[in-house]
């Protein structure tokens, strides 16, 4: 669903992305490692085509949704009417329902977003983005603020939610285990561009300690 070739993209003088090849199959789900300042958000903002001064080519197969690490909810709409927000059906209060029961979330549905809890409002980002059903979901750090326990109810709820929608997922993260957990494969981004590659076994999910080499050379 994505075919990214010779991908630059510069801040005025700066450049963030250079020479960057990328492909990513259909359901597909893989990860994106890099420091802070590598170029994750800004490639993502390339691939949702929220970004179109570039060199290079990009193609995405599909539609594509996005979440955020900061979940961009509307504070003067109520939680499910974010969730239908622009789609044809916007006042289909029976879909942004079941949206929200995925993501565990049934009894929010009336809540205004700013009494949610961060977590929440992550899984509404979710609901949001996962409606669309997407052929390319891309989650930018989703997990980023939450306390180890609801990170790991996160994790399975991306899984089944990935199993039953098969969307193609690229995942930035921080988090080496979230990524060995989680992804088929595991990209590093670097000086502009992939700089490594690590294809993980099945099954999936995996527990991060069976994956001890891989993180091993993750990190190095
Ligand atoms: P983090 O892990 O901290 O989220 P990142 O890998 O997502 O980092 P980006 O947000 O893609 O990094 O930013 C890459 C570089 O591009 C940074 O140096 C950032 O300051 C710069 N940058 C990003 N957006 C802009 C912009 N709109 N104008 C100028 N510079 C930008
Ligand atoms: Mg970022």
């Amino acid at each position: 669903v994505v075919e990214v070739r010779d991908l630059a993209k510069k801040f005025g003088d700066r450049t963030v992305l250079t020479r960057l090849n990328l492909d990513i199959g259909r359901g597909e789900f893989v990860a994106l490692l890099g420091r802070s300042g590598s170029g994750k958000s800004t490639l993502l903002k390339v691939l949702a085509g929220l970004d179109q001064e570039i060199e290079g080519t990009t193609s995405v197969d599909g539609t594509v949704s996005v979440a955020f690490q900061q979940p961009r909810l509307l504070p003067w709409r109520k939680v499910w009417r974010n969730i239908v927000l622009g789609l044809r059906q916007d006042n289909d209060r029976a879909v942004a329902e079941k949206a929200l029961a995925e993501v565990r979330l049934a009894e929010h549905a009336d809540k205004w977003p700013l009494t949610l809890s961060g977590g929440e409002a992550q899984r509404v980002s979710l609901a949001r983005a996962l409606v669309r059903e997407p052929d390319l979901l891309l989650l930018d750090e989703p997990f980023g603020a939450l306390d180890a326990l609801t990170r790991l109810a996160m994790h399975r709820l991306v899984e089944d939610l990935w199993r039953t929608h098969q969307p193609a997922v690229l995942l930035v993260t921080h988090d080496v285990d979230e990524a060995l957990v989680l992804a088929d494969r595991i990209l590093v981004l670097g000086e502009g561009h992939i700089v490594a590659e690590h294809v993980l076994g099945q099954p999936r999910p995996r527990k991060a300690a069976d994956n001890a080499e891989v993180r091993s050379r993750v990190l190095a």
